[in-house]
């Protein structure tokens, strides 16, 4: 009968009731197969147990803690699974084991010395307890199953290098298929017997514990069916396979259905801890294939790891990271043209069995790094230094540099070799992101290439590489931070509720709020705001805070393709654009404030956008929601060159002038104006024109022509003896006494079949800007105007005998809120063609 060998993993034999699933698990094999299971401590046992073991050892010892913690977790686990009439005897047996940990801890704690060769004994215990424990399990589960506790001890052979002991596999394969045969055939008719094997444990020739290194289990699995020439080795875990980066720091993956052995070890080298990396070794020689299966959901498909690699659908297969490392630079003149210095590095290295992770040779020679783990940088840095001694007395090579906190992300694939620029398309991903390379290795595989970055920005590289290359199944996410929570702000957030529905569906863009603000209160939550609740979560969970905090929160926060967007009309808040985009954050805005200031401010805030790769975008502060922006760096962009612009950009004033009329004064159109919400809280701030004025600057720079704000001529409607007025309404009244010279004025255009209207005007030739209230007459284009719309008009070389018009509403929460949304979703759409 082939035999079928099922590992389970810590995560999977956590409680009782995951026990009982394993056993659920294994009762399902099929007939034909005969199971084999190896299975790894209880989850968080090896970890008590070198915490208990360090404690032993440590000055102020209260290991005796550690060590009630794991009695405790192993008893319980013990009362709840077997039935109590056995129980007696299992919590004995248990508890004999038990015994014999505390026993090796209390001599360590005499000794206060804890060696390589100590430790392994005491992690032991924990595989030893759960197949114990499992193994009882099973027994006195119904069904015809008879567990059987082997310690691997007995048959896994392997040298005396403790903590990551290389296994002699034919004696241990010998040794293992004598024993699981024995075991197997040892049965009574119609039951069958199920080995449960102590996963991760061995033992040296002279009979001492060692143990395959951290995740060792996954190994002892692939020794147990290569040793059996298994029909499969199945590796139960909590997750549903390998998946295309780990999920707990991708948010996006998903399951990779097939994988070959080559690239699950490069991806496990990596740091995925999903296989360890010797697994896929003993395995591969016998062409045996590993499932990764979900111990939580038994029936998705998991993934298969062979020999085919993963279907050619993406061109890369995974992403991988380690968080921390270690980088030693070897760098001097001596190094250039030297033959064999990257051997002797890997030489020095290996000698001291340092794992290198990862090394790389700057072209010139001049450099060699190398990534280690932190914990082995100082044994490295020495390694290093006594091989290169020689040289570093005749100067020919430099003190190592070390570099600490650091991580190492990679992406991984068979068939990235044959797709020309993904070396390109990964670094331009965590360029526009702002995340720094310290060094970049392409394994010579070429199954894998990888960056060495600052730990900091991990995660942020992740999910921007994740997102760079499987962003065909998966959408283009957008993290938000809103500030101002207005009339535009509120009413932006309503819009955003109602539409990343169909955003997600039709441009694959999911849109996340993590953070608002407004002048009082800030609220940062890096899972995600609902666009919904926002509001009220800000009142009720909000922090009191200054904008300009929550700005420097935002930009620690450090997430990938975020977009900051002002709703405000706060002058100081313009004075962080620079650093936010700078910190590779785009910003959106209806704010007019940043780019109607002085032309430096305009120049050094569209500069850091460009060198950061982010987006500016304010097509709102002009003509609220109507394409006048984009449409003028269009015509730019398509060659068309702008001679004049003419506009009523205030739709307060278009107003005011088409409802004055003989029976309704000058002061009386303010005063509704005003009562309807269309002019500032002091409609003097609409009638001087500055407004007005800031939008033609934006305009005039738009289409490229340097200009200040002191270029413009701007007729104020306020009269002077009105500048005074100490209220807004104190303002309206003292207008009233300009009334009737307002009303002869309107009557003799009107005379002459012409209309008034507050027109802004730049002519790009004299380079004359104006603003000022003129009359125009009925062939004008601007003289069917109504209500509060605005009007543009570009005269280009194009455009010359008629120029372009855009018309429409030009203010209102509505609009200018779509055109903000509009601008955010631009982005997402930019990101995702990049
Ligand atoms: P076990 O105890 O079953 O051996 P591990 O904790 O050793 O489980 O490994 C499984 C974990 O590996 C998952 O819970 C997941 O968080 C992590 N992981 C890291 N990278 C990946 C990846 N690319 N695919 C799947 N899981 C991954
Ligand atoms: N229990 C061991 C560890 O935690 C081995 C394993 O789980 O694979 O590293
Ligand atoms: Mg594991």
């Amino acid at each position: 009968m082939r035999y079928r060998a099922l590992k389970f993993g810590g995560t999977s034999v956590g409680s009782p009731e995951m026990i009982r699933r394993v056993v659920e698990i294994v009762q399902s094999c099929p007939a034909e197969l005969q199971p084999v299971t190896v299975v790894s401590a209880f989850k968080g046992v090896t970890n008590g147990l070198i915490a208990a073991a360090e404690a032993a050892v440590a000055e102020k010892s209260n290991f005796l803690d550690h060590y009630q913690a794991l009695e405790d977790q192993h008893l319980s686990v013990v009362t709840e699974l077997i039935p109590a009439k056995q129980r007696a005897r299992v919590l004995a047996i248990t508890q004999g084991t038990l015994s014999e940990l505390l026993d090796v801890l209390q001599a360590l704690s005499k000794l206060r010395e804890l060696s390589a060769k100590s430790l392994d004994r005491i992690m032991s215990f924990g595989e030893r307890l759960s197949a114990y424990i499992i193994a009882e399990t099973v027994n006195h589960s119904p069904g015809n199953l008879i567990g059987r506790y082997l310690d691997a001890r007995d048959f896994i052979r392997t040298d005396s290098n403790f903590g990551n002991a290389t296994v002699q596999v034919e004696e241990t394969y010998r040794n293992l298929k004598s024993k699981v045969d024995e075991v197997c055939q040892d049965v009574k008719p119609s039951f069958r017997v199920l080995p449960i094997i102590t996963g991760f444990i061995a033992e040296d020739g002279n009979g001492a514990t060692t143990t395959l290194g951290r995740g060792g289990s996954d190994y002892t699995g692939a020794l147990v069916a290569a040793a059996l020439d298994a029909e499969k080795l199945e590796i139960w875990t909590d997750v549903d396979g390998v998946l295309t980066a780990d999920p707990r720091k991708v948010k996006k993956v998903f399951t990779i259905p097939q994988i070959s052995y080559e690239e699950a070890l490069e991806l496990s080298h990596f740091g995925a801890k999903v296989v360890y990396g010797p697994t896929m070794r003993p395995v591969l020689a016998k062409g045996i294939s590993i499932r990764i299966c979900n111990t939580f959901n038994p029936d998705a498909a998991g993934t298969i790891i062979g020999r085919e690699p993963s279907p050619p659908q993406f061109p890369v297969t995974g992403l991988s990271s380690i968080d921390s490392v270690t980088l030693l630079r070897v760098q001097g003149s001596g190094l250039m043209g030297v033959a064999g210095v990257a051997s002797r590095v890997f030489g020095a290295l290996g000698r001291e069995r340092i794992n290198v992770l990862l090394i790389t040779q700057a072209s010139s020679e001049h450099t060699i790094c190398c990534a280690v783990l932190p914990h082995e940088s100082s044994k490295a840095l020495a390694a290093l230094e006594a091989e290169f001694r020689l040289e570093q007395d005749a100067g020919m090579v430099d003190p190592i540099i070390v570099e600490p906190q650091l991580s190492v992300i990679s992406i991984v694939g068979a068939n990235m070799c044959r797709s020309p620029g993904i070396a390109a398309k990964f670094f331009t991903a965590l360029g526009r992101n702002g995340v720094n390379i310290v060094a970049i290795a392409q394994g010579s595989s070429e199954l894998n290439i990888s960056a060495v970055i600052d730990k900091s920005y991990e995660a942020k590289a992740l999910a921007a590489v994740h997102d760079e290359f499987f962003q065909i199944s998966t959408t283009q996410s957008l993290n938000l931070f809103v500030v101002g929570t207005g009339l535009i702000g509120g009413t932006l957030l309503k819009q955003l509720d109602a539409h990343t529905p169909k955003l997600r569906e039709h441009y694959h863009l999911e849109l996340n709020l993590l953070g608002v603000a407004n002048s009082k209160k800030v609220l940062l939550d890096r899972e995600g705001i609902s666009f919904r609740n926002a509001l009220e979560l800000l009142d009720s969970q909000g922090e009191e805070s200054e904008l300009s905090e929550f700005v420097d929160s935002v930009v620690a926060l450090n997430v990938a393709n975020s977009v900051f967007v002002d709703c405000t009309a706060n002058e100081s808040i313009t004075d962080s654009y620079q650093g936010i985009l700078a910190a590779h954050i785009s910003i959106v805005t209806p704010n007019k404030k940043a780019h109607s200031g002085a032309m430096e401010k305009y120049q050094a805030i569209m500069q850091t956008a460009a060198q950061s790769g982010v987006r500016f975008l304010y097509e709102t502060s002009v003509g609220a929601g109507l394409p006048v922006i984009s449409t003028l760096s269009d015509l730019l962009r398509s060659g068309d060159q702008v001679l004049k612009i003419e506009a009523v950009l205030s739709g307060t004033l278009s107003y005011i002038f088409n409802h004055m009329s003989e029976t309704r004064p000058f002061s009386a159109v303010v005063r509704t104006a005003k009562e309807l919400g269309f002019t500032e809280p002091d409609p003097r701030d609409d009638l001087a024109g500055i407004d007005v004025a800031r939008k033609l600057l934006i305009l005039a720079r738009e289409a490229g022509y340097s200009i200040e704000m002191g270029d413009i001529s701007v007729e104020s409607l306020v009269p002077t003896d009105c500048r005074s007025a100490s209220s807004g309404e104190d303002f309206l009244k003292m207008l009233a006494s300009h009334d009737a010279a307002r009303e002869i004025e309107r009557a003799r255009t009107v005379k002459q079949g012409k209309r008034l209207c507050y027109i802004a005007t730049f002519n790009a030739e004299n380079r004359d800007a104006t603003v000022r209230l003129e009359a125009i007459d009925a062939v004008h284009p601007f003289f069917a105007l109504s209500g509060s719309d605005n009007i543009i008009a570009f005269t280009t070389l194009r455009y010359r005998e008629c120029p372009l018009v855009i018309k429409g509403p030009g203010a209102g929460a509505e609009v200018t809120a779509a055109g903000v949304l509009s601008d955010i979703v631009r982005i997402g759409q930019v990101i995702r063609q990049k």
